[in-house]
This record gives structure tokens, C-alpha cells and sequence, in this order.
């Protein structure tokens, strides 16, 4: 599955956001049988369609989407000439689909800064720049060899051409991720510049009411986009039954859990979308790429439907909410058959009919 990967220099709080990840009990609850790796958590991405379809179809369970995250540890100035954990986690962040930067801005006295001084913008840079000379470092290997292929291969000619296009981008210190660069024609270098990314803002819990430092914030990373938490708030969170968790978001002038914010920013900036299925059982969301056929979204259930997919009965979630039952809706002529060249658009209700 996708999975996003948590950087930033130490102090920050990934630890605590991380345990904050873990403890969510969303794999426990649905995926009885799934074991994780120590080093990943999962969040399930709140959907309001799943409850309103919980009840049309009187679900037993909720199933949501899920993210997950894994925490890649050691970035530190100097990392990507091998100063601190040193180039694990380059290995680390390019098996990650989409990086994401846990900046700290909190102010603690008591929990000292690697620089000596909270400064979002000094970090982001820090944080890029190893990730920049990392790439810049894969690149001077790389170009070489290519042009020596390229005399012989018109294709290794285009990858040539890639190559160096992103060589002058990271050569002016920027990401090709925020200079816009088509990671496609470069995927085979795995370079890590050109995964999206997102930011969190470890902000106190007193100043995430502040609009204007938060626009200040987001203002330094867009148009990649910012979440803005207080780990500390989110660790006990977790801890909370929903009551209170309710009044304690309150109390700091929130009305969602960073880390709900997190998954859905997370999900959207990985290019997923979700179809639903819902039944006496359960209400679900599935995960898919935008673009997937009904065939494929057929198959990220199990491969048999894929392979005797015959067609899909399906409704929007809207025109399904307007008809308010399964059965209404049909009588209105609203439920399509769609066969295997059918895209799927998010928040399809399905149902699919296959050969076994
Ligand atoms: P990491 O090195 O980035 O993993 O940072 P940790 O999660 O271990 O946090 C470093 C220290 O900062 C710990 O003592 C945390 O309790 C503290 N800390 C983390 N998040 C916050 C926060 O939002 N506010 C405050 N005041 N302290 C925090």
C-alpha cells in the first residue's frame, strides 16, 4: 500500500505525533489479522459519507480509507554526506510515495532545538537542502553513464535530456517536487525531490487559533500543503474517550484532530480517491489511483474479481443519499450497469458482478 514518510530534524515531535499514529486503534478495530511494522502507523481518513450510508444500508461496521505513515528517523545537517543515521534514511524516503516535513514551531525552553533557535523557514531549508544534494549526488552519477548509453539508445537520450533538466532545478538549491518537475520521465532514478510533499506545523496548542502565523506558515510551502497541529494535544487525544476528546479539541479551539487532517491532506496528496461499498455487514471505502477502471477498483478487493469482472452496478453517493435507499433509487433508473472500460469517479457506490 501507499505510505507516506515523516521527516524532520530531531526535537521536533515526530516521536510524539508518531505514537500518536500508532495508538490509533483504526487497524485494530477493522483489520483484526493485519500485523504492522513497529516504525509504521495508520490512520484511517474520515469520511461522513460512510456513516450516512451505514444507515441506509443499517452496517453493522465502518471500514474507512487508510494512510499510512512510516518514521523515518536520522535527518540532520550533513546527512546526505553521511553525518547522523546518514544515508539509511535515503533509503528509507525513497521507498515513500509522498515525504512529509514535521516542522517544529512550538517554543519550549525546556526541550532544546538542534540549531539553537526556532526557525520554521531555517528548517524547512535544512531539511530540503539534504534532500536536494542527495538528489544532486544520484544525478552526477547518474548523467555519465547515461550519455555514454544515449550515443547508442534514443530512449536513454530522453532520460538523458530529464536528467540534466533536473540537475539545473536542484542546482538552484529548489525541489523538482516545487519546481513542478514530471517525476515520470525520471522515475527510474528514484529521485526523492520529486514525491510530493506536506508539511506539519508542531505548533502550540494556544496559537492554532493565530490565522496569522498560520497563513505565514503555509505561505513558506505552498502550493504544497501545511497541516497545523500541537503533537502533544494529539498523543492525549488518542487517549481520550470521544467525549472528551471533543471537549478538549474545543478548548483549543479545534474542530477536527490533527491527525484526522493529517490523513485526509495525506490520501489527497498521494492522487488517491475512494469508491464505497456498503451492505449489512459493512460500510467501506476502497482505495484507488484517480483514473482506475472498474475492473481495477474491482481487483483492490480481491484479483478474482478482477480477472471475472463482468460489469458493476453503480450510483453516486449523492443520488443515492437523494433516493435514500438502494431500492428507490433503482426505481428511478438511477443505478447503472458499467462494463470494463468504465473510470471510476469518487465516491462511487458499487456493487460488482463477477465469475468465479
Ligand atoms: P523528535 O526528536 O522529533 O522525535 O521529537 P520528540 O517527539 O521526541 O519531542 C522532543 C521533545 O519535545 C519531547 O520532550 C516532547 O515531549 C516535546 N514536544 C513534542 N511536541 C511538542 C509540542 O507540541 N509542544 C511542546 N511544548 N513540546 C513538545
Amino acid at each position: 500500500s501507499l505510505t507516506i514518510g515523516i521527516v524532520g530534524l530531531p526535537n521536533v515531535g515526530k516521536s510524539t505525533l508518531f505514537n500518536a499514529l500508532t495508538k490509533n486503534d483504526v487497524l485494530a478495530a477493522n483489520y483484526p489479522f493485519a500485523t504492522i511494522e513497529p516504525n509504521v502507523g495508520v490512520v484511517g481518513v474520515p469520511d461522513p459519507r460512510l456513516e450516512k450510508l451505514a444507515e441506509i444500508f443499517g452496517s453493522q461496521k465502518i471500514i474507512p480509507a487508510t494512510v499510512s505513515f512510516v518514521d523515518i528517523a536520522g535527518i540532520v545537517r550533513g546527512a546526505s554526506e553521511g553525518a547522523g543515521l546518514g544515508n539509511k534514511f535515503l533509503a528509507n524516503i525513497r521507498e515513500s510515495d509522498a515525504i512529509c516535513q514535521v516542522i517544529r514551531v512550538f517554543t519550549d525552553p525546556d526541550v532544546v532545538h538542534v540549531d539553537g533557535k526556532v526557525s520554521p523557514a531555517d528548517d524547512i531549508e535544512t531539511i530540503n537542502t539534504e534532500l536536494v544534494l542527495a538528489d544532486m549526488q544520484t544525478l552526477e552519477k547518474a548523467v555519465p553513464r547515461l550519455e555514454k548509453e544515449s550515443r547508442k539508445d534514443k530512449e536513454r537520450a530522453a532520460l538523458l535530456s530529464a536528467a540534466l533538466e533536473a540537475q539545473k532545478v536542484l542546482d538552484e538549491g529548489r525541489t523538482l517536487f516545487a519546481a513542478g518537475v514530471d517525476p515520470e520521465p525520471l522515475r527510474e532514478l528514484t529521485l526523492m525531490t520529486t514525491k510530493p510533499f506536506l508539511y506539519v506545523f508542531n505548533v502550540d496548542a494556544d496559537e492554532l487559533a493565530n490565522e496569522g502565523m498560520l497563513d505565514e506558515l503555509r505561505a513558506l510551502v505552498a502550493p504544497a500543503e501545511a497541516i497545523f497541529l500541537d503533537a502533544q494535544t494529539e498523543s492525549e487525544l488518542i487517549e481520550l474517550p470521544a467525549e472528551e476528546a471533543a471537549e478538549l479539541l474545543e478548548s483549543i479551539g479545534q474542530n477536527e484532530p490533527g491527525l484526522d487532517q493529517l490523513a485526509k491532506v495525506g490520501f489527497r496528496t498521494l492522487g488517491l480517491q475512494t469508491y464505497l461499498t456498503a451492505g449489512p455487514k459493512e460500510a467501506r471505502a476502497w482505495t484507488i489511483p484517480v483514473g482506475a477502471t472498474a475492473p481495477q477498483a474491482a481487483g483492490v478487493i480481491h484479483t478474482d474479481f478482477q480477472r471475472g469482472f463482468i460489469k458493476a452496478e453503480i450510483i453516486s453517493y449523492d443520488q443515492l443519499v437523494e433516493a435514500g435507499s438502494m431500492a428507490e433509487a433503482k426505481s428511478k433508473g438511477w443505478v447503472r450497469m458499467e462494463g470494463k472500460e468504465y473510470v471510476m469517479a469518487d465516491g462511487d457506490v458499487v456493487e460488482f458482478r463477477f465469475n468465479v
